[in-house]
């Protein structure tokens, strides 16, 4: 590619709304230009970064078995009602109506999609396991897009979904995606980490976050140094925080009156801020899990972080006696306390209450807990009652560095990531709701079991940058940067020798496969320079008079200190 022909278009500052350095260095360097919040256009430097990421993550989906398809941005609402999402996602789903007044919604996600097909294709255990993958535009409407591309409305996501004959299979499916995943991010270049997630309704261990380690990354990660131990916060947290006072609580029970609280009251009730009060959300029941196991004291905890949409709540229950744990859904509460999610106001906090961090964790005695249904609240919903409160209080603790770890190896480190993959095991959940079955060796009709596996194709870039750069710019592992080479003539429209040396060597090393830049546009050296520091590609060989008197030209690392004097004629050799 020569530069004339091709778009480069750098800027010196970075647009105020820019907080993270790679949103700031990916405006600057021309990769993104802002449409509309967490809406980008992918200029064509960007979009090469993009391209790179994207056929990697191809390469290795293919090698692992799975086969790409594509489906739609715009999906019917109908197959969103029969899981129930369409009513249960809050507004970070997108809907919208057609001529007809038809609903529709914008993908978040294709779960309804594929098992739409897969329960009209995947007739027969013989055609198991298939694992279809699409890199597709999805569409959330995040409270707050923010960091460019790392928190978008629109951006692009690689999502696969496995279908297995049974519980064991699916398994091998969920490993071979977790094993593909490492080679992907190897390969990409990223410094990672894969940790344990919460699994929501369906229970078990197998929901797995790939964390990009970076101290701007909205997510805190739990390790120990010592052991394989790794969680994201949000387990490592319940975990630690529940079990130890699971002996102790008292069975709940439910007692809607109607009444009136507001957030404000709540707020007031408290002295707190109205920003902390509505964070969190504690709930309680003794009923049996999903799973049909009757513990004794179970407790449902929610803990929100402040920048959480109710949607996206997650539910901690616990069986306090045999410290076992599993998150449960919305959905799940709705069914249990008998009100929609969706109006589930704050919770008063009597006292005592800490809060930890930045998101509250909220300890009470007494607390009335509101379902904002109209004119209607429930209130009076109390755990522990019968405690005393000191107790309750002391053994509420946020997960810090040097904890022990859980399994007794060691202590627990903490740091920051970037969320930029997920697996998860789904079970028969969509399977259950779609009746997406096959038949089996008998003939018999059985629930496909079901994983989903997403990478976050465009938040890769700003990943990669956060953990790449200097002062001059993005520093792009070789692998996925808009160009491995670029080729910086000095005074190319003067000298016909730089302008032969340059041509040849830029034919010789695209003959060879390497990703090129010929930078024709005569700019100044200087400029020239800054520009392809900022942009951020890897090699850079510069060509000169003088140096050609000597047969030579500069080699430059983008993590050199300087320059190296090269033979022209080696430079294709250090290069390929
Ligand atoms: P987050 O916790 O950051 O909101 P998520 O858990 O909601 O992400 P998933 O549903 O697991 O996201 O989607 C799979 C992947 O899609 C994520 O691991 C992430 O890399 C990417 N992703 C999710 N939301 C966004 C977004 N708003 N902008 C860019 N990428 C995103
Ligand atoms: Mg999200
Ligand atoms: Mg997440
Ligand atoms: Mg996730």
């Amino acid at each position: 590619m020569k530069a004339t022909q091709f778009f480069v278009s750098t800027l010196k500052e970075a647009p105020a709304d820019a907080e993270v350095v790679s949103h700031k260095l990916m405006m600057r360097a021309g990769m993104i230009k802002r449409l509309g919040a967490g809406i980008y256009n992918y200029m064509p430097m960007g979009l090469r970064v993009i391209r790179k990421v994207e056929k990697i993550i191809r390469e290795e989906m293919d090698a692992a078995g799975a086969v790409e398809c594509l489906m739609p941005v715009i999906q019917p609402a109908e197959l969103w009602q029969e899981t129930g999402r369409f009513d249960k996602m809050g507004p970070e789903l997108l809907r919208v109506k057609d001529r007809h007044g038809r609903d529709f919604i914008v993908q978040p996600t294709s779960e309804e999609v594929i098992t739409d097909i897969a329960r009209q294709e995947l007739r027969s255990y013989r055609q198991l396991p298939k694992n279809f993958y699409h890199i597709q535009t999805k569409f959330r409407d995040e409270r707050r897009p923010r960091f460019g591309v790392m928190r978008g409305r629109e951006f692009t996501m690689k999502d696969a979904y496995s279908f297995d004959r049974d519980v064991e299979a699916a398994g091998r499916s969920y490993d071979n995606m977790y094993q593909a995943y490492c080679k992907i991010f190897d390969r990409l270049g990223l410094q990672y980490r894969a940790v344990a997630a919460d699994t929501g309704a369906i229970g078990g261990d197998r929901s797995h976050e790939f964390q990009v380690i970076a101290e701007t990354g909205e997510d805190a990660i739990v390790y120990c140094p010592t052991s394989d131990y790794a969680a994201n916060i949000e387990l490592a947290e319940a975990v630690a925080l529940l079990p130890s006072r699971g002996e102790a609580l008292q069975p709940l029970a439910k007692t809607p009156t109607p009444g009136k609280s507001t957030c404000e009251d709540v707020a007031q009730l408290l002295g707190l801020p109205l920003s902390q009060t509505v964070k969190s959300l504690v709930l309680a029941t003794d009923e049996q899990d999903a799973r049909g196991v009757v513990a004794k004291t179970q407790v449902w905890l929610l803990l929100v972080r402040g920048d959480h949409e109710l949607n996206e709540v997650k539910a901690g229950k616990v069986d306090g006696l045999k410290g076992g744990f599993r998150f449960a859904t919305v959905g799940e509460i709705e069914e249990h306390f008998g009100c929609k999610p969706g109006y589930l106001g704050p919770i008063g906090l009597k006292q005592p209450v800490k809060i930890v961090a930045d998101r509250t964790v909220a300890v009470m005695s007494d607390f009335v807990c509101g379902a904002n249904e109209a004119d209607f609240h429930l209130t009076g919903v109390n755990w522990g009652r019968d405690l005393p409160e000191p107790d309750l209080v002391a053994d509420i603790r946020n997960v810090v560095a040097g904890d022990p770890s859980p399994d007794g190896q060691g202590l627990l480190a903490i740091q920051r990531g970037i969320e930029v993959g997920h697996v998860f095991y789904l079970g028969t959940r969509y399977s259950a709701a779609m009746n997406a079955t096959f038949l089996d060796e008998n003939g018999k009709p059985k629930l496909l079991e079901m994983g989903c596996y997403g990478i976050g194709v465009t938040r890769i870039l700003g990943a990669a940058i956060e953990q790449n750069h200097d002062a001059r710019g993005i520093i792009w592992p070789d692998a996925i940067a808009p160009f491995t080479v670029v080729l910086c003539p000095i005074g190319m429209d003067r000298s016909d020798e730089v302008k032969v040396a340059a041509e040849t060597l830029y034919g010789a090393l695209k003959a060879l496969g390497v990703d090129v830049l010929l930078d024709d546009r005569g700019e100044r050296p200087g400029a020239m320079f800054a520009d392809w520091e900022l942009i951020g590609v890897p090699h850079r060989v510069v060509l000169s008079d003088r140096g050609l008197k000597d047969g030579q030209v500069e080699y430059q690392g983008r993590r050199d200190e300087a320059a190296a004097k090269l033979p022209v004629g080696d430079v294709v050799g250090h290069l390929k």
